[in-house]
């Protein structure tokens, strides 16, 4: 159970509890968006182009986001296994994703869902004051998750494992590591 993606929506707390099970299960945490951000802060080329996006709330180019991703997943690190972290966002994306795994006779062992009320997800938002947290562009986020990314719910329906994400972050992740034993 290595090959893992996590996804909700945005408050849902996927950042925070993508670091605590990438801890326990010891594999590297990867994140577009803060690939994204880093990219920014650093002004590259791929930073640059991507900007505008975060800032808006949209989703950054397909062909931009699945390019990043194929080069972080081919270091030597995410060979044992890695934990995605808003990727994919789009079934055009878990198309890319199934080919890039299927290219090294690999694929996904789960997709781990983590479910939040909507109050919940606003109120996590409102407090955790990153550049992008304005009330507009959350509204948009939200907006895109159900449109773009809830799709991927069915998408992934065989290997999907559903989490209850409300609560302390090592509750979560034990509910998180259970499941996925469950499924083994
Ligand atoms: P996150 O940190 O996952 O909330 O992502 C922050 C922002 O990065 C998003 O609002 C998008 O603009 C961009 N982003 C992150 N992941 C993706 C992705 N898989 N595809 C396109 N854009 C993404």
């Amino acid at each position: 159970m290595t090959r893992l993606v996590l996804v909700g929506p945005p408050g849902a707390g996927k950042g925070t509890q993508a670091v605590a099970l990438s801890e326990k299960l010891r594999i590297p945490h990867i994140s577009t968006g803060d690939l994204f951000r880093a990219h920014v802060g650093e002004q590259t080329p791929l930073g640059q182009e991507a900007k505008r996006y975060l800032d808006s709330g949209e989703l950054v180019p397909d062909s931009v986001t699945n390019e990043m991703v194929r080069e972080r997943l081919a270091e030597p690190d995410a060979k044992v296994g890695f934990l995605l972290d808003g990727f994919p966002r789009n079934t055009k994306q878990a198309d890319v994703l199934g080919e890039i795994l299927g290219e090294v006779d690999t694929e996904l062992n789960a997709v781990i869902q983590l479910q939040v009320s909507e109050d919940v997800v606003v109120e996590r938002l409102l407090s955790r004051g990153r550049s992008d947290d304005t009330e507009e562009v959350i509204r948009r986020r939200q907006q895109i998750y159900v449109s773009e990314t809830a799709p991927l719910l069915e998408y992934y329906a065989d290997i999907l494992v559903t989490v209850d994400g409300v609560g302390s972050v090592d509750e979560i992740s034990a509910r998180v590591l259970e499941a996925l034993r469950d499924r083994t």
